[in-house]
């Protein structure tokens, strides 16, 4: 088999890479959302991997894993590579987690980082009200993460809340940080303990909390929270967009405190996550499958946290339904260090009527069922899909 070509379309607010191969078997993939600019990268790989085994999935990502990087600039190589897997399981007949060893348990947890309801403002009580909405989310989530501190609105509307210049932020672009105030600090502390009384020991609570903290104000707020038995806080000193890891000054905080430490989502390919895990710098680790090169990328990586008793909860909040799919697949296949997977939700909603073979629920009691059609074992409706390609896009299916 032989790949032919390789086609990006902006689907909704995704852009989906398609592989064509010799033998009328496609492979999909999705780069996560908002970035529509990510399409010129995708098809600049092209001229590197038309001729190749799509089914040697290896040996096509020598070709082109050094032409990504840090997120967003990991994307367009991942998505290439759960095509090939895409692929590789169509071809074999087989879902994608037999290739990768085979799964190991039947259903994945998921955590809710993407069903969300409107806040009303920062405070406390809106915090404990948001929160028991997302309890009683119809998806019955066994964890669920909330934004707070620099991930959140707090830097911008509760007055006073840091020493720091407040800047807009969207998307990457932005980013806040600097040294909180006390009452900014004890602001935060109060929104969590108010989500916490309304979660009980019933529902764990994760925290994207920036990138942005002081080393000293995360260490004070990791400090601060330890009686209340959080599942992790994510991102307090890098994530999100920053081109860089910093696994010395988490190592500090990591040591200062019992409350598990998180990061990951912008990083590309294991080399990076070396000194994170080497060292004891984190207590979580949370790979995005769209940004860190793939999904055999992501195992290697939770590989070898879990040697070093590290945990792993992969991001993917803006991956939507095939990057979903492929967290489906490897998720199953990953050793028992696996928490949950960011369940990531189809935007528009009418991505749920352009693919075939998710289940109806998807989300039961907090956990995906584990799929077996072959390949990552979703398929596009083309009739459908075709409805909402972009006029350049018309002929992505063709
Ligand atoms: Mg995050």
């Amino acid at each position: 088999m032989r790949i032919t070509d390789v086609k990006c379309a902006v689907i909704g607010q995704n852009p989906v890479v398609r592989v064509v191969t010799d033998q009328g078997i496609s492979g999909y993939g999705e780069v996560e959302a908002y970035k529509p600019y990510l399409k010129p990268h995708v098809l600049h790989l092209k001229q590197a991997i038309v001729g190749e085994d799509p089914t040697d999935v290896e040996r096509v990502m020598l070709r082109i894993r050094r032409r990504g990087s840090f997120k967003p600039w990991g994307s367009a190589v991942s998505a290439i590579e759960m095509a090939l897997w895409d692929i590789a399981g169509k071809a074999a007949g087989v879902p994608v987690y037999k290739l990768l060893g085979g799964k190991i348990r039947d259903r994945v947890r998921v955590y809710n980082g993407s069903v969300r309801f409107p806040m009303a403002g920062q405070s406390p009580d809106h915090y404990a009200e948001n929160m028991q909405k997302m309890k009683e989310a119809k998806e019955g989530f066994t964890i669920i993460k909330q934004g707070v501190g620099f991930h959140s609105a707090m830097p911008a509307r509760v007055p006073g809340f840091s020493y720091g210049e407040v800047r807009p932020q969207t998307h990457g672009f932005g980013g806040n940080r600097g040294l909180l105030t006390e009452r900014g600090l004890k602001h935060v502390i109060a929104c969590v303990e108010a989500m916490k009384d309304v979660l009980g020991d019933e529902v764990g609570l994760a925290l994207d909390c920036g990138p942005g903290w002081t080393k000293a104000d995360a260490i004070r707020f990791a400090r601060a929270v330890e009686p209340l038995n959080l599942l992790w806080l994510e991102d307090l000193l890098t994530g999100d967009y920053t081109p860089y890891v910093d696994a010395d000054v988490y190592r500090d905080l990591s040591m200062s405190t019992s409350t598990p430490i998180h990061t990951g989502e912008q990083i590309y390919l294991r080399q990076n996550f070396k000194e994170l895990i080497e060292r004891q710098a984190v207590g979580v680790v949370g790979p995005d499958p769209c940004d860190v090169g793939g999904i055999a990328e992501l195992k290697w990586v939770a590989e070898y946290a879990d040697l070093h008793s590290i945990l792993m909860a992969p991001h993917g909040t803006g991956d939507g339904v095939l990057g979903m799919a492929a967290l489906v697949q490897v998720c199953a296949a990953l050793p028992e260090n696996y928490i949950a997977f960011e369940y990531p939700t189809g935007n528009p909603a009418w991505w749920y009527d352009i693919v075939d073979g998710l289940p109806d629920p998807i989300v039961k009691g907090g956990f995906i069922d584990v799929w077996h059609q072959p390949g990552m074992g979703i398929d596009f409706n083309v009739k459908a899909a075709k409805q909402h390609l972009n006029e350049e896009d018309r002929d992505f299916f063709d």
